[in-house]
């Protein structure tokens, strides 16, 4: 076995023979990267011991921090004693305990969990079972499934053709005609002297026109994240949700709420969509906060209606012929059967309630900087947007959150900069006092940008 021994070769080796996820192909092969090499509560720790506050949590996951003995244990316990078998024809007792406790922490009638290996895999079930429900219910031409602008659901063929990044579409090709797109939820781009109540009623009805010039016998689905996370943090206005639904049930749409970022626990519930935002979705899609990151694992959980009405004498011998080797893996399940534990018994929930209003005022304070142009957020999420093209300081714009980061790591925080912009997730348990340092340190990061630009 290979051994690394010093940072040059490392860095060639991941050069020369990984490939990351949104690899930039101008710089594929020199790329220059930190390498994380351990994790204790809210830190990363690179490799050359420098110790950072997680902003991002992960990629918005690392919800009971890391380093945990007690998920290594209980990772390694099941491990142990049964690592997998085959989740097709027989059961484990590990998975069906998790789906007991999952179904018992969900809104409504929400009770039936499909797991699955992450967030795109749970997006592309959720699409697919939506399929065979109105294949078998006798409605083949119900297919459409309604997105909007910004929305980030995945790397799956289907997760990715309902995703509305504009930037990640350039290059590769989507399922034709499965999406259609609405635009912009974001209030900040409201028209001059639209009031955010009159900006609601314009984006739920962007929702009811789609619907009724694409045909609702055409339209199978709207999915919505609760909070568009990839997208930049973009908090639709107050009521959005509870509206959207209203006209899904209307016209006999289902709704898919994408709760992969903002379940377990990141807006201070176990899911979001009932308790922060009123609805009870049709499918809930679920991943990352999951098991903390600390294994890969996902869900898309089903309504008893769904699952009622594609079972029984209704099912005509169909089979959901949809699943993965690893379905319900037994160290993924004993994992997030930990996490719910941890969760729980060190009362996370009730410390995000806490620790949310002091994160929101220092992430929103930020707007006094000069080149802060929005700063957006709720519960343990938030977004810092730059402005962009019209500081000809700033060597270039569009790696001024690379730049900040660059800036940031110098002095204990780690960032997630996504072209202008850099999004924060930190670890559930971050206290207070870590709260105001990693403020602290991202607004000497934006003045440092501001006066230094280049890395
Ligand atoms: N849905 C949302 C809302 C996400 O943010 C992500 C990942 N960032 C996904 C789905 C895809 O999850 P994964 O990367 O685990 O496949």
């Amino acid at each position: 076995m290979l051994k690394y021994n010093d940072h040059a070769t490392m860095n060639r080796w991941d050069n020369e023979n990984f490939v990351h996820p949104w690899e930039g192909m101008e710089a594929i092969g020199h790329n220059e990267r930190t390498f994380v090499e351990g994790g204790e509560g809210v830190y990363v720790v690179t490799e050359k011991g420098d110790r950072l506050i997680d902003g991002p949590g992960g990629m918005w996951c690392v919800q009971i921090g890391y380093g945990r003995d007690d998920m290594a244990d209980a990772m390694a316990d099941q491990a142990r004693q049964m690592a997998y078998f085959s989740p097709f024809n027989n059961a484990h007792s590990t998975a069906a305990r998790l789906a007991r406790e999952i179904a018992a922490r969900t809104p409504g009638d929400l009770n039936h969990v499909f797991f699955t290996t992450g967030g795109s895999t749970a997006v592309d079930s959720a699409l697919r079972f939506i399929q065979f429900r109105n294949n078998l219910l006798g409605h083949p031409e119900k297919k459409i499934v309604i997105s909007r602008h910004k929305a980030y659901h995945g790397s799956t063929y289907l997760a990715a053709s309902v995703s509305g990044k504009e930037r990640d579409r350039l290059w590769l090709d989507k399922a034709e005609g499965l999406a259609h797109f609405l635009p912009d939820v974001n209030p900040l781009h409201r028209d001059e002297g639209t009031s955010m109540e009159d900006f609601l009623d314009q984006k739920v009805q962007d929702l009811e026109q789609a619907i009724l010039h694409l045909g609702a016998e055409k339209v199978a689905a709207f999915i919505a994240e609760p909070i568009l996370a990839s997208g930049g943090v973009i908090v639709p206005p107050p009521g959005y949700h509870k509206r959207c639904l209203e006209i899904c049930r209307r016209h006999d749409v289902l709704y898919i709420s994408d709760e992969v970022v903002t379940g377990f626990g990141r807006l201070g519930h176990w899911f979001a969509s009932e308790e922060v935002f009123g609805i009870t979705p049709d499918i809930i899609t679920c991943a990352k906060g999951m098991t903390s990151g600390y294994v890969p694992m996902g869900g898309c959980i089903i309504s008893d209606r769904l699952i009622d009405e594609v079972s029984g004498a209704a099912a005509q011998g169909a089979t959901f012929s949809n699943g993965f080797t690893y379905s319900g893996h037994p160290v993924s399940a004993a994992a997030a059967l930990k996490n719910i534990e941890i969760i729980e018994s060190e009362g996370i929930l009730d410390h995000v309630r806490e620790v949310t209003p002091l994160f929101q005022e220092r992430l929103h304070a930020l707007s006094e900087l000069d080149i802060v142009a929005d700063t957006r957020g709720m519960g343990l999420m938030g977004c810092v947007e730059c402005k962009m093209g019209d500081k000809t300081s700033l060597e270039n714009d569009y790696q001024l959150g690379t730049i900040i980061d660059a800036h940031c790591q110098k002095n204990g925080l780690i960032l997630r900069p996504i072209i202008n912009m850099c999004v924060f997730s930190p670890p559930l348990i971050i206290t207070k006092t870590q709260i105001n340092q990693m403020f602290d340190i991202l607004q000497d990061g934006v003045r440092a940008a501001m006066e230094a630009p280049a890395k």
